[in-house]
Formats: structure tokens, sequence, C-alpha cells
């Protein structure tokens, strides 16, 4: 029977987030040892590394979406879910402020939840470094409302631009698609708008289609900096084909409604301002801390040096607390921010708190022996020979490893049924790409961390894309 009322004799577990690395812990999380509530202001898992094939249409939304509810309800214990933001975090109360930011509100929109456990899996923001316009005028590419904003946004500026009597600059201007950030999410998106061109846009929006352009523009030498040369080659030289002009060593300054205005470096060094008019224009420069990790390192002494989000040991304990845990794209544990490393981080939390549930089990049977040794001097030596097995299994739970990533390998989408993928296979690097890796990225996304649902959803709108073309009413 599901137990509805928190049990005084269990701590409270309080976890932050329903993204990788939170849902990766709740997934294997022995949840009848804690009384456990989870808090998103979302109430479902995101699978992100699909969202740039939303912005198309090339998946629905709704096919990479996992109900948080539906994932609590396949646990032993039942779990409380507030659909709420923590706005803060009292280290010292141990409390966390909560509220309700959505659009029905009750009497009640704001509270206090305290905890004995907290878990902090909040993810990160998106970082436009305070350039001028970018808040107000470009799309982020993170939730699943960017994705749907995208693709409103993307046939708008089709059907604007074959709009009776609109000027050929106009046109140019409203069919120029101008994506900023050369890491995988500018990349993949890049890849998406491309291939929506050749595929769909092409036929069915013929007279203007051949004004239709994609630009990425990169602040670094090169694009995907974290992958191995060949592949940044390899996504170079496919994006040439594909038409997609990469502008790199090209840093933006200033956005406008209608323009981009960037600084590009010339190879003698020499550096110029360029001018990009745009009719969509993507921002995927990477992540940034959000406000209540920042207010929390604030509050904390030993995270004063801290920047890029909350500075974790090696069991992810948050430096200079006992019982505040953080995982995924806000805690630095010297990984890159990544759906992987958020969600072998939630696995291991779990790990650690099942045993910890184990261990105090365990110590509570080890002294309800040791008490009643005394009492019964004729059964001793079986009591003891217990009391030692206990003991036995006890170090085997205490012994509990530290956290340790292990790498399975970087993918992209790069457009035209390509991809690249770095891989570690049998201990040794393996960089691969081109449409056979297409393939492996299509089956290695179907076969991850996912609801059998959800794979069947996502397989049934690649087939139907395919078959039909990609839907262009703009809901
Ligand atoms: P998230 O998954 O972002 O989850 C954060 C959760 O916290 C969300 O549920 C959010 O609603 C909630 N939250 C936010 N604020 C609050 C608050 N104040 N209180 C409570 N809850 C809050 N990585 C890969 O390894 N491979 C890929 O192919 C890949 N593709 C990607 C594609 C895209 C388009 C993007 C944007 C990212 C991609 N990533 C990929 C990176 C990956 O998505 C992130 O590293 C990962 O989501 C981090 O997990 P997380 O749990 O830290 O945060
Ligand atoms: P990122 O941090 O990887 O890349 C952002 C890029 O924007 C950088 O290359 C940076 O030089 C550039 N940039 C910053 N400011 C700029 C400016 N003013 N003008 C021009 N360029 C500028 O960000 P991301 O691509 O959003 O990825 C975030 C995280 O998610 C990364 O850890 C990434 O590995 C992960 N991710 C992985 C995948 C995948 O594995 N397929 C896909 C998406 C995201």
């Amino acid at each position: 029977e599901p137990q509805v009322e928190p049990d005084p004799s269990k701590k409270t577990l309080v976890i932050l987030g329903t993204g990788w690395g939170s849902v990766s812990l709740l997934k294997q999380l022995d949840t009848e040892n804690y009384n456990v509530i989870v808090i998103s202001p979302r109430n479902y898992f995101l699978f992100t590394p699909l969202l740039p094939s939303c912005t198309t249409g090339t998946i629905e939304h709704r096919s990479i979406m996992e109900p948080v509810r539906t994932i609590l309800r396949q646990k032993k214990a039942s779990v409380k879910f507030y659909e709420a933001e923590a706005s803060s975090i009292d280290p010292e109360r141990k409390v966390v402020r909560i509220f309700d930011n959505s659009e029905i509100r009750g009497d009640i929109t704001e509270t206090e939840v305290p905890y004995d456990m907290l878990v902090v899996g909040v993810g990160a923001e998106n970082a436009t470094f305070g350039i001028p316009g970018v808040r107000e005028h470009s799309c982020f590419l993170k939730e699943i409302g960017d994705a749907q904003k995208i693709r409103k946004r993307i046939m708008d500026c089709v059907e604007t631009a074959a709009f009776k009597d609109q000027s050929p600059e106009e046109i140019n201007r409203l069919l120029h698609m101008v994506v900023v950030g050369g890491g995988p999410t500018g990349v993949e998106f890049a890849g998406e708008l491309q291939d929506f061109f050749e595929e769909d846009i092409k036929k069915l929006v013929p007279d203007i289609s051949d004004r239709f352009r994609v630009t990425l523009i990169e602040a670094l030498p090169n694009v995907l900096p974290m992958f191995s040369k060949q592949l940044i080659e390899y996504t170079e030289s496919t994006f040439k084909e594909e038409k997609i002009n990469i502008h790199t060593k090209t840093m933006v300054k200033k956005v406008t409604d209608k323009a981009v205005e960037a600084e590009m470096t010339h190879p003698d060094g020499k550096k110029e301002t360029v001018v990009f008019p745009y009719g969509l224009l993507v921002w995927a420069t990477g992540n940034a801390v959000r406000p209540v990790v920042k207010d929390l390192m604030g509050r904390i002494p030993a995270q004063k040096d801290s920047r890029r989000g909350l500075a974790v040991n090696e069991y992810l304990v948050v430096q200079g607390t006992r019982d505040i845990w953080a995982v995924g794209d806000c805690a630095v544990a010297g990984y890159a921010p990544t759906a992987q490393v958020a969600s072998q981080e939630g696995s291991f939390l779990a790990r650690l708190f099942n045993n910890m549930a184990k261990t105090e089990a365990l110590e509570e049977k080890i002294s309800h022996l040791s008490s009643t040794l005394n009492l019964q001097p004729g059964n001793s030596a079986a009591v003891s020979r217990e009391i030692e097995g206990y003991e036995r299994q006890l170090r085997r739970v205490k012994n509990a490893k530290p956290f340790n990533y292990s790498h399975q390998g970087s993918l992209a989408y790069i457009g035209s049924d390509k991809a690249v993928a770095d891989v570690t296979w049998f201990n040794g690097n393996v960089a691969a790409a081109g449409s056979l890796t297409y393939i492996f990225w299509r089956s290695a996304y179907i076969s991850m961390c996912f609801s059998t649902r959800n794979r069947l959803l996502v397989i049934n709108d690649w087939l139907k894309s395919k078959v039909f073309g990609r839907d262009l009413s703009r809901e």
C-alpha cells in the first residue's frame, strides 16, 4: 500500500528539478526509505537531445516529454510532487521557499518546504553575456516552449516573405535564419533547419525558396570545440555543401529587432563590424547560473570562489554543507554540462542514498542485537555470529566509492541525414561521420533512458515526416 502521509521516522528528501539529473536519481531511488518530495516548475521530463528536431516538426514536442507523475506512479512508496519553482534555499533553517509560477493559482501560491536532505538539480539558464537586445529579440533552444516558438516563427517568416508585393530585400531578410553559437545546440539546429528547407519548404513554397539561408555565427576559430579536429572539418565542409554559411571568429555584440551586429576578426587580425539582417534569430551560446543557485552560493562561505555553479566534492555534496547535494548543469564537478554527466550523477546519488538507508538499518540491527547480547547469555555465540554477519554487510555498504564519470562519447546530428560521433569503444576513441553514423545516432537515442511509449512516438514521428513531409501549419 503506498503510504500517503509523511512517516515521521524517516528523513525528508527534497529533490529540485525534473531534468536529466533529478529524474535519473528518482528512477533508481528506493523511495520507501525516505519521505521524498519533488519540486519543479515542469511536471515532465524533457528528452533534450531530440529538442532540435521539434523546431521543424520532424518530431512532435509531446513525443519527447515524459510526465513526471507517470514516473512517480511506478515507485514503490508514494512521492509528493509540487509544480513550483524554488526561489530560495536556506541552508541554516533547512527549508526551501517555493512559489507557483503557473497561470492558474490557488489561494496559496508561496510556501516553505523543510528538508533533512536536499538535492539541487535545477539545471542552468541561457547565457546572454548581457549583450543588448538578446533577451528581447531572439529565441533560445532549451525548453519545449522554445522549440514551439521557433517552429511558429519559421513558418511566420516564410508566410510573411510570401506576402503580396513584399520587396526582394525584405524577402531576403525574412528568409535569413541566423544562429548564434557554434556549440552542439547551434550546429544541430542549423542542420535541422537545412533539412526542413531541402525536404519541405522547397517543394511547398517554391517561388521564394531560393532565398532561404542559414547563417551560423561562432566567436571561436571553429565550431563544435568539444569534437575532434577531423569531425570539426567534416561538419564545416558538410555545412558548406548544404549552403549553411559559417562565420567563425565572429562575436555578436548587439541585437536589434531585425539585425545582428557582430565583430569579425580577419586572418590578418583586422577587425570589422558586420551586420546580418535576419527573420529568425536563435541564440545558443551555452549556460548561465540560475538565480536560485546564485542565491544559495551567496549563503555558503565555502562557495565564495565558485562562478559557474555549486562546487561539489567527489560524492556530489555541495562544498560547505553536509546535507545538500547537487547534480547536472548547476553543479561544478569538473565535467561538461551534458545529459550524460547529469544522468550518471543522478544514478550515483540514487545508489548512495539507497546505501545510506541500508547502513542505518544495519546499524540499528547491530545495536539492537548488541543490547540483547547481555540479556541472553545462553545464546551469545549465535547472536555474536549474527552481529558479525551484519557488520560484514555494513562494511561493504559503507565502502561507497566516489563518483566516477564514464564518458560514452559525443554525438551530434548535422543535417542531410549525417551525424558526427566521437565514441569510446573498447577503451579506444573512434571518430565517425556520415550517414551510417546517423543511423547509429538514431538508434542510440531510441535506446537511451526513455519510456517505451516515448520510443514508439518518436519512431512514429520520424516515419510520418519522411512519408508525408513535415507539417507546415502554424498553430
Ligand atoms: P535540466 O535537464 O535542464 O533540468 C532542470 C530541471 O530543473 C527542469 O525540470 C527545470 O524545470 C527545473 N527547474 C528550473 N528552475 C527550477 C527552480 N527554480 N526550482 C525547481 N526546479 C527548477 N547533452 C547530452 O549529453 N547529449 C545531447 O545530445 C544533448 N543535447 C542537447 C540538446 C539541446 C537542445 C540542449 C538544450 C541540451 C542538450 N544536452 C545534451 C545537454 C543536456 O540537456 C543538459 O546537460 C541536461 O539537461 C542537464 O541536466 P540537468 O538535470 O542538470 O538540467
Ligand atoms: P556551448 O557552450 O557548447 O557552445 C556555445 C558557443 O557559443 C561557444 O562555442 C561560444 O564560443 C559561442 N559564443 C558565445 N558567445 C558568443 C557570441 N557573442 N557570438 C558568437 N558566438 C558566441 O553551448 P550549447 O551548444 O548550448 O551546449 C550546452 C551544453 O549542452 C554543452 O555542454 C553541450 O555539450 C551540451 N549539448 C550536447 C549536445 C550533443 O551532445 N549532441 C547537443 C546540445 C548540447
